[in-house]
């Protein structure tokens, strides 16, 4: 999608710390890290929203899910990392392209605000 900062990023149009990446998915650093380790997960379809998930794009979500867990791995995350999608406005959700936050590196409190 043409003014996606996320599409941009996949089409490598703009540039980030892709710190992993296949057919579906892509890993890169948060600009603005939030924790020592702050991870942006996305599928490489522009998705705005969960709203707006078809019954084809399920795979992505386990895709994501499988690509958090090869990084934390590699990443020595044992001990634990976060995984959290905001969804909307209320969420505080900024970027309109379906995206997961991966922190860890602290300890993260709970629940979040
Ligand atoms: P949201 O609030 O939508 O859940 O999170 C959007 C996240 O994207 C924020 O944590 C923000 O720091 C990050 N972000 C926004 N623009 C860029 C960018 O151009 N590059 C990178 N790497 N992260 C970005
Ligand atoms: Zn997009």
């Amino acid at each position: 999608m043409q003014d996606c900062i996320f599409c941009k990023i996949v089409n490598k149009e703009i540039p980030a710390e892709v710190v992993y990446e296949n057919d579906a998915v892509l890993v890169f650093k948060d600009i603005r890290p939030a924790a020592p380790v702050h991870l942006l997960l996305i599928p490489k379809k522009h998705i705005p929203t969960f709203f707006n998930l078809e019954e084809e794009d399920a795979h992505l979500l386990g895709e994501i899910h499988l690509a958090a867990v090869r990084v934390a791995r590699g990443s020595g995350l044992e001990k634990g990392f976060r995984l959290v999608s905001n969804c909307n406005e209320d969420a505080g959700q900024l970027v309109f392209h379906i995206h997961y936050h991966l922190m860890a590196g602290r300890k993260l409190h709970w629940p979040p605000g």
